[in-house]
């Protein structure tokens, strides 16, 4: 399978915020306050060359972005915990087709989470089915959305996805799934923490499982060492997670990416499994 990674422009985020320091609420607190920054670092997208159909999982961020009063000014978040880097030329719409793919070839985009740097690309895809967890779609709405991170103010007018809904059939580690292909090939999972209705993609591509991780760590070494990152607002939850991948990755040969991961796109290029991953 041809998968393809996007990369829609750069982000810094505090130290803390990629691991998280303190109990409940001043977690949130040591992160904003945080004096030191990440370097840049990419905000990916990924495309996939299905045979049902073109998939891509998050739109990445826009330009606009950029530009004074995008953000809204009363949530300090964007204020004093983020900054950005986009050109119009980074979206996913001229990156796609610049690999000579259309937006509007697009079957399904699959949004992880509703953040801002992953649902910022969505005004390219019109015509594709947009999936998104229920619980996810729910919690972004309204103020309370710009609250968590979300913008649904940017949102495109059309903006009506499919509301994914968990079956009680087991994926590995993961209680629940989602089928999205007939081919059974390509399984939407529940990895809360991040954001209370993340999910992440699991694509079966021989007999390697492709795990997009969306943001449930910002890296494959955070992972492994179980670190919460410092936005999450349930720990426990978050944690679970984390256990859930490592179990996957320990028991089958798996590719982790996560959407910020300098180290994610060399990855996916030599299928570079997990290590320690069972072979
Ligand atoms: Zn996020």
């Amino acid at each position: 399978m041809r998968i393809h990674a996007v990369q829609t422009g750069q982000v810094a985020i505090k130290e803390r915020q990629r691991q998280g320091v303190g109990r409940g609420i001043a977690r949130q607190v040591n992160t904003l306050l945080d004096s030191r920054w990440t370097d840049f670092l990419p905000i990916y997208t990924w495309v996939i060359e299905h045979p049902e159909g073109l998939i891509v999982v998050d739109t990445g961020e826009t330009a606009r972005a950029t530009q004074p009063d995008y953000f809204p000014w009363w949530n300090p978040y964007f204020r004093l915990g983020v900054r950005e880097q986009v050109q119009p030329t980074d979206e996913i719409g001229p990156q796609l087709r610049a690999r000579g793919l259309s937006p509007d070839d697009v079957r399904w985009v699959v949004l992880t989470h509703l953040h801002t740097d992953h649902a910022g690309g969505l005004a390219h895809f019109p015509h594709a089915e947009i999936l998104v967890s229920r619980r996810e779609y729910a919690a972004a709405a309204g103020v309370a959305g710009q609250f968590r991170g979300a913008l649904p103010q940017h949102w495109p007018s059309w903006f009506a996805p499919r509301l994914v809904q968990f079956h009680a059939q087991p994926f590995g580690p993961f209680r629940q799934s989602y089928r999205l292909t007939n081919a059974g090939d390509v399984t939407l999972v529940p990895t809360p923490g991040h954001t209370g209705g993340h999910m992440s993609v699991c694509v079966q591509d021989g007999d390697v499982t492709i795990f997009f991780a969306g943001d449930t760590s910002y890296s494959e070494q955070l992972l492994l060492a179980g670190a919460v990152d410092g936005v999450s607002f349930d720990q426990a939850v978050a944690q679970q997670t984390l256990h859930n991948i490592q179990q996957l990755v320990r028991t089958t040969p798996t590719v982790y990416l996560p959407s910020h991961d300098p180290g994610s796109a060399a990855r996916l290029a030599a299928r570079q499994c997990v290590v320690g991953t069972a072979i």
